[in-house]
């Protein structure tokens, strides 16, 4: 990793699957979890929260960038994304500019699944054309 020591790298591998754990996903039955390292050294994680009415459900990824800011963190050095299958589970669409607004041109976004294989990607791959003001 380039942003990160190994050691903290596994701190938010784990986190990311400890929040996993405490996903409120009862009409989906899929279960992510999400964990941030910000810039102020601080670890953030977050779960999925859906609710009976559909849209009204967090992503795991927002869930963690409002504790990352509740924490003071101001950007995102690295983000992984914990998946509950054998597929990646990549940001949704409203997540990567959710992302976006408090990355770095070096933000990590990690992605691990269920069997503990990750993929590393950009911001810039996740959401090329990024809207910006
Ligand atoms: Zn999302």
């Amino acid at each position: 990793m380039t942003t990160s020591s190994q050691s903290v790298r596994d701190a938010l591998l784990d986190r990311a699957v400890q929040a996993q754990l405490h996903a409120y996903a009862p009409y989906s039955g899929f279960h992510v979890g999400a964990a941030i390292l910000a810039d102020n050294g601080e670890i953030s994680a977050g779960c999925n929260v859906e609710n009976v009415a559909y849209p009204l459900g967090q992503c795991a990824e927002a869930t963690a960038i409002g504790n990352m800011v509740t924490g003071g963190g101001n950007s995102i050095k690295h983000i992984v994304i914990a998946s509950p299958n054998d597929d990646f589970c990549y940001p949704c669409g409203g997540c990567r500019q959710k992302i976006k607004e408090f990355a770095g041109p070096d933000t990590v976004v990690e992605l691990l699944n269920q069997k503990g294989k990750t993929r590393t990607v950009s911001v810039e791959e996740l959401l090329p054309f990024a809207f910006t003001l």
